[in-house]
């Protein structure tokens, strides 16, 4: 007989020691370093200097990349200007190139008619003297030892005594020579017009490269600031985000705080729409073998599979889980020590973390678990005891 009670008080207490430890470690969490508001105020205001800061730097970047763009479009203009020029240039040697033909031409048709020329002043010569020789012209040697044949040829003019033909191909080759020295003299300035054209060019072109090797560099260097520039925009988001972050963390953290320092005691409505409490608080016999012989709770009966379990209080969710003796069971933290559970759920509908405001649907009723039948059991903790439900919730209808 004694073993036997042993036995029940050992099984009870475990069960006890189950009930107790899972919800424990939740319970009472008083941290030592709580978290201020003045502590997130200062990340916000961190947050919002890092924001502005990249917003300075933003605008910047603008700046920058429209310096950029410009600097872009005045090197497409020179690089057009160059290939202008460079056509340009190009036209003016081959230009160079045919007039260089020209000269050479009329130089060798000059010579050629230089050529003819000298050969008739031969011929010109030897019938003079055969003339002297025979003592017909006297005045003809004077003229032949003029100094060269145009000092010959303006001496000839006083003379007007000469024979016809020659004379007629003399004045031919006059002619011919003064034409080709015109020729010539006309292809030499056309030739040295365009190599002044193509020096100019050429001028001008070396100025463009120098410019466009200028506007290449700013360009770069504009490249090189509007790299830095976004990597210390993406720096100063990285942070900013961590700030956000941080933020968060501590705003939870101090929600949980708050929430941590509302009463902590009392505040409760029904679990549910009924009313009929079955089992009060306390020893009692279920006959059901792993029911807790020691209630720790109420149950509240004629609630069927269907009857919505709501939160007793507002709070955050710290068990939404299923275990062998309790079922579906959920468990809602209202600050330190203080919660409230609900049992034997055919269905849950929150989750841990999450924050529950009073009449809040946890889930509906039912019978997992270790139960006789569909039922809500419902749990107070206060300061991390057990308190009796019906000490708050005194509108019950007896069942038992
Ligand atoms: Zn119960």
């Amino acid at each position: 007989m004694k073993k036997r009670f042993l036995r029940g008080m050992l099984a009870a207490l475990c069960l006890a020691a189950l009930l107790f430890t899972e919800a424990a470690p939740f319970t009472l969490r008083q941290d030592a370093s709580a978290v201020t508001k003045e502590q997130i105020e200062a990340k916000k205001q961190e947050k919002k200097a890092l924001e502005s800061q990249k917003n300075e730097l933003k605008s910047q970047l603008v700046t920058l990349q429209r310096e950029k763009s410009t600097a872009v479009a005045q090197k497409a203009n020179l690089d057009s200007q160059i290939a202008v020029i460079r056509s340009e240039i190009a036209y003016a040697e081959e230009l160079i190139a045919e007039y260089e033909q020209l000269i050479l031409e009329t130089e060798a048709e000059l010579a050629d008619t230089q050529a003819k020329h000298e050969a008739q002043f031969e011929l010109f010569c030897a019938r003079v003297r055969a003339m002297e020789e025979r003592g017909t012209v006297s005045f003809w040697s004077v003229i032949f030892h003029s100094a060269d044949f145009s000092e010959m040829l303006a001496a000839m003019d006083f003379i007007g005594e000469i024979m016809e033909s020659d004379q007629r191909v003399i004045d031919e080759l006059k002619a011919m020579e003064e034409q080709l020295a015109e020729e010539q003299a006309i292809l030499e300035d056309q030739l040295a017009e365009q190599e002044e054209v193509r020096a100019e060019l050429s001028a001008r072109s070396a100025e463009l490269n120098e410019q466009v090797r200028a506007a290449q560099a700013i360009i770069s260097e504009l490249a090189a600031d509007e790299a830095e520039y976004k990597k210390l925009i993406a720096e100063k988001e990285a942070a900013a985000e961590r700030e956000q972050a941080e933020i968060q963390r501590l705003s939870r953290e101090y929600a949980a705080q708050q929430n941590s320092a509302a009463p902590t005691k009392g505040g409760y409505i029904w679990p549910c729409s009924s009313h009929y409490v079955t089992s009060p608080l306390g020893s009692r016999y279920t006959g059901i073998k792993g029911a807790s012989t020691n209630h720790m709770g109420i149950d509240i009966g004629r609630v069927g599979y269907s009857t919505q379990a709501v939160a007793s209080k507002a709070g955050t969710v710290i068990i939404s889980d299923y275990n062998r003796y309790r079922g579906n069971y959920v468990v809602v933290s209202h600050g330190s020590g203080n919660t409230t559970t609900y049992q034997h759920l055919s269905k849950r509908s929150v989750s841990v973390g999450q924050k529950v405001s009073q009449g809040q649907v946890l889930g509906i009723t039912g019978s997992s678990g270790v139960s006789s039948g569909p039922h809500l059991h419902f749990e107070i903790s206060e300061n991390g005891q057990i308190v009796n439900p019906l000490k708050y919730l005194t509108n019950y209808i007896k069942g038992w």
